[in-house]
């Protein structure tokens, strides 16, 4: 069962190789355990797989978009209890509503700031 991994996995779904390569350091560093998608239908399909602790959700993503796919997790049983975090390049309010209609548990804005980074996944984690 999950609860006797040490680990937390985190699924990371972005396009971006820099990003992705800062998000993902990040995490290893910290102690996750990190899986990674660059394209929103292979995100569905590790998600639905794996099913990790969390997902990290870039909005743009070359074929399905972020939010599409959130929504799409967030309807499936096995995976809407997933906390999914959208990783957006605009703080915009009318960004936020969307994120969040889409099912989303929250958003980060990129660039990404280390410390506020952390701390969201750790609060969704947890209270999951
Ligand atoms: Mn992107």
């Amino acid at each position: 069962m999950r609860s006797r991994k040490s680990k937390k996995d985190i699924l990371i779904i972005e396009d971006d190789p820099r990003n992705l390569k800062l998000v993902r350091d990040l995490l290893q560093v910290s102690g996750y355990s990190v899986l990674v998608a660059t394209n929103g239908r292979d995100g569905l399909e590790i998600a639905k797989k794996e099913r990790p602790h969390l997902i990290l959700m870039d909005i743009q993503l070359p074929d399905l978009d972020g939010l599409e796919a959130a929504k799409i997790l967030k309807s499936i049983k096995t995976t809407k209890i997933i906390p999914i975090i959208a990783l957006t390049a605009y703080a915009m309010e009318k960004d936020e509503q969307r994120v969040r209609n889409a099912g989303c548990d929250a958003y980060i804005s990129k660039p990404i700031n280390v410390k506020h980074f952390l701390r969201t996944i750790k609060y969704h984690l947890i209270s999951k």
